[in-house]
């Protein structure tokens, strides 16, 4: 919705990548004066329709739209973002049919490097719904012992640095330095942050961590790759449990 440029990047990478799948997408680009009202009855319509296995709303939305009511309208079981408080709550009791699209990345590349996470110290920064909260409640299910850091921690370097396991999604450009890495941790920065001269960069400063880490992902082409790889996975589940049930 609207003109939001980075917004505008994410869906075309995400239309790009249905292409690639072989997933027929459908783009609505709505103008930025779009009413509430409008916005619901085309998740109404999408919800009723049996060609749409799965449904996102590329977020943040303009600031008069009530961004909840939103998240709330999409049927659970095409919620492919897996935002809706029923796919949460579920996640909560480790029973889910979706995952958020970027915690689930970072699991997946955790378990293809091979890195086992039980019984690991894990420390994630940053507390929001779509991507800290998750992360944290993903990692404690594979029985890392877990603590969350915010804008409130008291000694966020103290505690970083008791991390076998650090994923850093705070959106602070390099707020994450070498010396705050245990010498081997494994490093996954979610950030993605764009610099005054149009350079992306992640949460953690990537060279000095990199000489800690035992593995480190990249800024750009680490996590962000791996959200849109999970929005695929989740959609075709979407349509295998839709066909099923046909
Ligand atoms: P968000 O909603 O703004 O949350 C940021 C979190 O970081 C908050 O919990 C905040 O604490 C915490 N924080 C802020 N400053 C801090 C500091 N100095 N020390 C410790 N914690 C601090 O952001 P988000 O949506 O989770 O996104 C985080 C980053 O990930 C952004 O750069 C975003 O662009 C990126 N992202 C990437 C992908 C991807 O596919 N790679 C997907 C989603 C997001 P409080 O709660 O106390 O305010």
């Amino acid at each position: 919705m609207g003109d939001d440029p980075a917004s505008r990047i994410y869906v075309n990478n995400k239309k790009k990548a249905c292409e690639y799948c072989g997933i027929r997408s459908f783009e609505y680009a709505l103008p930025g004066d779009t009413t509430q009202e409008e916005l619901m009855d085309l998740i109404e319509k999408l919800n009723g329709d049996d060609s749409v296995d799965g449904i996102l709303c590329q977020l943040p939305i303009p600031k008069h739209l009530d961004e909840k009511a939103v998240i709330n309208a999409i049927r659970p079981d095409k919620d492919v973002d897996a935002f809706h408080p029923a796919n949460v709550g579920k996640i909560m009791i480790g029973d889910y049919d979706f995952l958020p699209c970027t915690p689930a990345g970072v699991m997946e590349l955790i378990r293809e490097s091979g890195i086992d996470i039980a019984g690991k110290e894990c420390v994630v920064i940053g507390r929001s719904n779509i991507v800290g909260k998750p992360m944290a409640m993903l990692l404690l299910h594979a029985h890392g012992t877990v603590t969350i850091c915010h804008s409130k921690t008291k000694d966020l370097a103290e505690t970083v640095r008791r991390a076998d396991i650090v994923v850093a999604a705070v959106g602070v450009p390099e707020l994450i330095t070498g010396d705050m890495i245990k010498e081997g941790a494994v490093v996954i920065d979610v950030g993605m942050n764009r610099l005054p001269d149009k350079k992306l960069v992640g949460d953690v400063a990537f060279e000095s961590a990199a000489k800690k880490a035992s593995a480190i992902t990249p800024v750009p082409g680490g996590v962000g790759p791996m959200t849109i790889a999970m929005l695929m996975k989740n959609t075709v589940k979407a349509a295998l449990v839709h066909h099923e049930n046909k």
